[in-house]
């Protein structure tokens, strides 16, 4: 029984028998890996607060052979994110993170950048208290990052660039966007804030872009919201079902 140690990310945990969880959670070097802890709800666990959702964490586990789930030893926190969880709103959309992460990455697949991109958006949630443009730009480079996302500057049908202030037209089952000329039945609107914003969060960290006043323009509710929902619809494409998280997400203001 080799034992692992691995920077993870909680993603969720549920009980099992007496005393146990199982464990749900994507480190950084195996990728997504569930497990079980042992004696997690007697009084004096040793595993403390440590596997509370969205947890950062150093853990140490065992491989059993011819077993899919690990044998969760030892449990250090590096970050708490118990405390976001207080706001309705940050709640939903950290939920939704771990709901997508669970469902969109293969298990025993490592992708850094998905591990990075989880962390940063909890980060700038906790950090700001304002989960809208964290969530718009998880959903957006989940997107991306699983090879789903069309280039946004052209039409995909003709080939011709889009302007900057011209509307383009997208479906969650497209492969592309497409002009005016170029739009087919299901395909809708995208405004081009919306799409201008998504432009500018694939080439910024999103800590430097929730921190740029330049970006006020673009972080105004709707064309924030426009852009999460756009994203959210192709995950649920791609995954073939409906986020539950994503029924709590309240109309932006
Ligand atoms: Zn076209």
């Amino acid at each position: 029984m080799p034992l692992h140690e691995s920077e993870a990310i909680v993603l969720q945990s549920f009980p099992i028998g007496e005393a146990d969880r199982i464990v749900s959670f994507l480190s950084r070097t195996m990728g997504r890996v569930r497990g079980t802890a042992a004696g997690v709800r007697k009084p004096k666990s040793r595993f403390g607060s440590t596997l509370e959702r969205l947890s950062h964490v150093r853990i140490w586990f065992f491989e059993r052979e011819g077993r899919d789930l690990v044998r969760i030893n030892q449990v250090e926190m590096i970050e708490s994110f118990v405390g976001a969880f207080a706001d309705y709103g940050s709640s939903v959309a950290l939920a939704l993170f771990s709901e997508i992460i669970e469902t969109v990455l293969p298990e025993r697949e490592a992708s850094d950048a998905n591990f990075r991109l989880l962390l940063l958006a909890s980060q700038t949630i906790k950090r700001t208290g304002k989960p809208e443009v964290p969530l718009a730009y998880f959903a957006l480079w989940t997107v991306k990052l699983g090879g789903w996302l069309p280039p946004f500057d052209r039409c995909g049908k003709c080939g011709r660039q889009l302007l900057e202030n011209e509307p383009l037209y997208f479906s969650p089952r497209a492969a592309a966007v497409a002009c005016a000329g170029c739009r087919a039945g299901g395909m809708r609107t995208v405004s081009p804030v919306a799409a201008k914003l998504a432009r500018k969060m694939l080439t910024e960290r999103l800590d430097r872009f929730v921190d740029d006043p330049a970006n006020a323009d673009l972080i105004a509710a709707k064309p924030v919201r426009e852009a999460t929902d756009l994203m959210l619809d192709v995950i649920e494409h791609q995954i073939d079902r409906r986020l539950k998280s994503r029924e709590l997400l309240e109309s932006p203001a």
